[in-house]
């Protein structure tokens, strides 16, 4: 990734939804900050969806935190329905091919959920604050600041 500034991305949420040329289409992704749990407003999301590959949109996106923390994501979004992202463990692979809630459990089991992709759903805003609780939930069992 390349280093730069938010203020020079254009805000995220015009650039939605992405429809592939098979007709999958993504309304939007949620995010949050990953060091205290606020969700993003969609609004705040700045960031850029290329199309470079055929099949495939990169989505690069920046969450600027009201508590001073910046969060950046890398997605490679596929038509298959699959997707892979990157972490600061390294690139990740996904599937949105599951069902939500399974998807959900995997990635809240494994702390490395990040993001939601919204395909055809449309009470993200809720969804996003049942998850905030979950991860609360989890980083107070376990007592640190993964986050
Ligand atoms: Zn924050």
């Amino acid at each position: 990734m390349t280093p730069h500034h938010s203020a020079s991305l254009p805000p995220l949420h015009g650039q939605f939804p992405i429809v592939f040329a098979n007709g999958h289409k993504i309304d939007s992704i949620g995010f949050w900050c990953r060091t205290c749990l606020e969700i993003a407003h969609p609004m705040q999301m700045r960031g850029l969806v290329s199309r470079l590959v055929e099949g495939a949109a990169d989505v690069r996106a920046v969450y600027d935190c009201p508590c001073g923390c910046r969060s950046e994501y890398l997605i490679r979004l596929k038509d298959d329905k699959s997707f892979i992202y990157l972490d600061e463990s390294g690139w990740h692979t996904g599937s949105s091919k599951l069902s939500r809630l399974q998807k959900l459990r995997i990635r809240v089991t494994h702390l490395q959920m990040q993001f939601v992709i919204r395909i055809g759903y449309r009470s993200i805003g809720r969804k996003l604050k049942k998850i905030k609780r979950t991860l609360h939930k989890i980083s107070m069992r376990q007592g640190n600041s993964r986050f």
